[in-house]
């Protein structure tokens, strides 16, 4: 191993398994000898330990231990701790915790440590490690397993990062946003939810139950007017309650129609007048409907990419042909899909090198020439000329969600459908923090992850 960014520290004899259990408190020691259980053949590990220290003052009265004020009064019933699991064995600790007695409020109160919450019997380093487990793509049950807890712990662990994904603040907003839809839970209302997120960032800000016009007007009346106004463009679908939204809210943003959406609608009304055209051919002999059905992913191609590059044999010519061969007599075959074709390629070169220019020539040049799909899709552009030109004008994209999107279809899978959109929201918010973490690769995974941890102590 190289020494570059390494850190070695030696453990002392005597404190090995301290540090194997990672307890950092110095009042706890523990013994050195460990048992091993055996119940409905499963092996548990059992270390014991002790808890005690000179308390500074009495936790009921809050009286100074002032010469012997607060004296030892035995110890209380063993607490049995959950730990993580060693070499694969599940692990207790069993925690003699030292009991004390106030002279002068006569009351008895028991001794406290960093290592555990009071009343419970799960460690924080089992709870810290939910939480990492959380923020992977894994089900409920895998967790509570991997870290043998009950399902329910997995849930409250859950729970207990609300504080650190939930919108405290909503006198601010980003500057740039992006506005998306997913498909989530049973219980969802309206099949679709609404999700958005910082542009710059790609930070989920949150996820609404429902995409209504009525709904996320309701929703965005909770952030000030001010937050609301800061908001400079914000990149959507196609979809018209989406700008009403932002013409209504939020008043000094630009719509920006996202630039792979766009590309995405043309592309589609390609292939379909590609279908057209096939199916004209299907009852014919020849080999025109072979060919236009095989290479439907050479008609979506960047048209940059089909070169005359390499030469392989084609069954239909009975040839040896390159791709751009194939290209060339496929559009070769009639006029109104080679113009579309082209005019598609075209769109999307502007969109790629933000031609806005060309893109604005493109929109507005006629479409008589076209197939009835592809002229349509361009007209709807028309329509919304100014934010499609956005879509050159801004860098911003709903690109960034593709991933998260991922995530979500996978923790979806994995779990065997979410039922609760409350439960649900909250794991994406979860594994969102921690993705777009690894995607920014400027926070590292530790960092965020000792963020939750404070969360969670505080
Ligand atoms: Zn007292």
């Amino acid at each position: 191993m190289n020494n570059f960014n390494t850190k070695t520290k030696e453990i002392k004899e005597g404190e090995f398994i301290k540090n194997l259990l990672q307890i950092k408190d110095k009042n706890i020691t523990i013994e050195e000898t460990h048992r091993e259980i055996i119940k409905n053949n499963q092996k548990y590990f059992v270390f014991k330990g002790t808890l005690t220290y000179k308390p500074k003052k009495c936790e009921c009265c809050g009286c100074l231990n002032k010469g012997y004020t607060v004296v030892k009064n035995g110890f209380n019933e063993l607490t049995r701790i959950n730990l993580l699991k060693i070499s694969g064995i599940p692990a207790y600790l069993e925690l003699r915790k030292q009991r004390f007695k106030c002279k002068t409020c006569n009351k008895k109160f028991v001794a406290t440590t960093s290592f555990v919450d009071k009343y419970c019997s799960i460690s924080k380093n089992v709870k810290f490690s939910i939480m990492s487990d959380l923020a992977d793509t894994l089900s409920f049950k895998q967790i509570a397993k991997m870290n043998n807890v009950s399902v329910n712990t997995v849930i409250r662990t859950l729970y207990k990062c609300k504080s650190h994904v939930d919108i405290l603040n909503y006198n601010t907003l980003p500057e740039y946003l992006c506005f998306d839809e997913l498909k989530f839970t049973k219980d969802s209302k309206n099949g679709m939810s609404f999700i958005f997120l910082d542009a710059l960032t790609h930070e989920i800000i949150d996820i609404v139950d429902g995409r209504t016009e009525y709904i996320l007007n309701n929703y965005f009346s909770r952030f000030s007017k001010e937050a609301r106004s800061n908001v400079k463009a914000i990149c959507i679908d196609i979809y018209t309650p989406y700008m009403k939204l932002i013409r209504n809210k939020f008043p000094n943003a630009e719509i920006v129609i996202d630039r792979f959406h766009i590309i995405q609608n043309v592309n589609r009304e390609l292939n379909r007048t590609r279908v057209k055209l096939m199916n004209i051919y299907k009852k014919q002999k020849g080999i025109n409907y072979t060919l236009l059905k095989n290479n439907w992913k050479l008609i979506l191609e960047d048209e940059s990419n089909v070169t005359h590059g390499r030469f392989f044999f084609n069954r239909s010519f009975r040839s040896l042909v390159t791709r751009r061969d194939i290209l060339d007599y496929l559009l070769g075959l009639d006029c109104i899909f080679k113009a579309s074709y082209e005019r598609v390629q075209d769109i999307r070169y502007a969109i790629r090198y933000r031609n806005e220019l060309e893109f604005k020539e493109l929109i507005e040049k006629s479409t008589i020439d076209l197939s009835d799909g592809v002229s349509k899709a361009i007209n709807t552009m028309r329509k919304d000329k100014e934010y499609m030109l956005n879509s050159v004008r801004y860098s911003i994209s709903n690109g960034s969600l593709e991933g998260i999107n991922n995530k979500i279809k996978v923790l979806k899978r994995v779990s065997y459908g979410y039922n609760s959109f409350y439960n649900f929201r909250l794991r994406i918010l979860v594994v969102s923090r921690l993705f777009v973490s690894e995607y920014k690769n400027n926070i590292s995974f530790k960092g965020v992850l000792k963020n939750a941890k404070q969360h969670c102590i505080a």
